[in-house]
């Protein structure tokens, strides 16, 4: 058993910065340390964010936005000092990968460059959010954070997984060569409240589709599997990360696994709808397996998912059905 941590209960007089605020789990994020009393400085560039998650964060006082493009360079922060920095601004949906490759890219180079360089002039914590998909399409299950992955470098993915994989090393080496305090975070599947629906990925899809009757897009035959973490219980993953003294990745995520077919079938039953299930050709590269090994994490904190994947999807599609509402 390692080092147990000790989780801050009152974050009043911290500062952080927090690239990719307006996304959906750094706005979940946000909120959670501006209710542990700190002060937030969100970042973003709304090329996949949201207005409403800022509009939802802005009711906070200590809450201060500025619009910008991190690898275009950052604002002047002469007059702020920096306790924690977490780099969070990368578009992550597989329809991202194609449609916007190059600012994937520069965001996990330059722009998490941007952000270490703040961190190591500031002298603040420093965290990179990284992913399962640096272990691309894994030839061992569940994925344990020794594994050094089976990414196709040039593949359809690859703008993602290699700049995420650039990014760790980026992380790594600032903390070896500088000493910056540096965390890093391997984020799987997550879901949950302020995903947009139209992101592509796989639960908002299903979830939307069966509201409104349409057919069910499994890609493949659906046998493919992911293993789903509501959002709470990830910024939960991510907090004791952020809070040990651990440098070394860890996986953050729900290892509860499903096939996407079962998936499909479970929102289908669980919303009551009369959607059908239509099968369409699997995008390339597509990972057959995903589902964490959480040992590490919980090695060291009593972090354990609290959501399953029915009561999840339920708060989920509540909030989808109450955007519809809004429209
Ligand atoms: N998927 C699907 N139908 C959709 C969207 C996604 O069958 O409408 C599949 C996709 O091919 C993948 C899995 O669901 O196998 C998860 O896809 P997602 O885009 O959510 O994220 P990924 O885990 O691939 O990064």
């Amino acid at each position: 058993m390692g080092q147990r941590i000790q989780l801050p209960t009152d974050l009043t007089g911290k500062t952080f910065l927090i690239a990719g605020a307006a996304g959906f789990v750094p706005s979940h994020i946000s909120e959670m340390y501006l209710n542990l009393g700190a002060n937030v400085v969100g970042l973003d560039n709304f090329i996949t964010g949201s207005r409403s998650n800022i509009e939802i964060l802005s009711k906070y006082e200590k809450f201060e936005f500025i619009e910008c493009n991190i690898y275009e360079g950052l604002p002047d922060f002469k007059d702020k000092k920096f306790d924690y920095i977490l780099s969070l601004a990368s578009p992550a949906s597989p329809l991202d990968f194609k449609t916007i490759p190059l600012e994937i890219m520069l965001v996990n180079s330059t722009g998490t460059l941007n952000l270490i360089e703040l961190a190591k002039d500031h002298g603040a914590r420093f965290l990179e959010a990284s992913t399962s998909e640096v272990y691309g399409d894994p030839e061992i299950h569940p994925q344990v954070e020794e594994y050094v992955g089976a990414v196709n470098p040039i593949g359809i993915r690859s703008p993602y997984d290699e700049s995420k994989r650039f990014a760790e090393a980026l992380t790594m080496m600032y903390h070896r060569r500088y000493n910056v305090d540096t965390r890093i975070i391997r984020i799987f599947n997550t879901y949950g409240p302020r995903m947009r629906p139209d992101d592509g990925r796989v639960i908002p899809n299903f979830v939307n589709q069966a509201l409104e009757n349409k057919d069910i897009t499994v890609y493949g035959d659906g046998s493919q599997t992911r293993s789903f973490c509501f959002v709470t219980d990830l910024i939960q993953a991510i907090h004791n990360v952020l809070f040990s003294q651990v440098h070394t990745p860890f996986n953050c995520g729900n290892p509860d696994e499903y096939t996407i077919k079962e998936a499909a079938e479970l929102i289908v039953k669980l919303l009551g709808s009369e959607s059908k299930i239509s099968y369409h050709p699997l995008p390339e590269d597509d990972p057959k397996k995903r589902r964490p090994n959480m040992n590490k994490l919980m090695a060291i904190s009593d972090y354990s998912p609290k959501v399953g994947f029915e009561e999840g999807l339920r708060q989920t599609t509540e909030y989808f059905k109450a955007l519809k509402n809004n429209l």
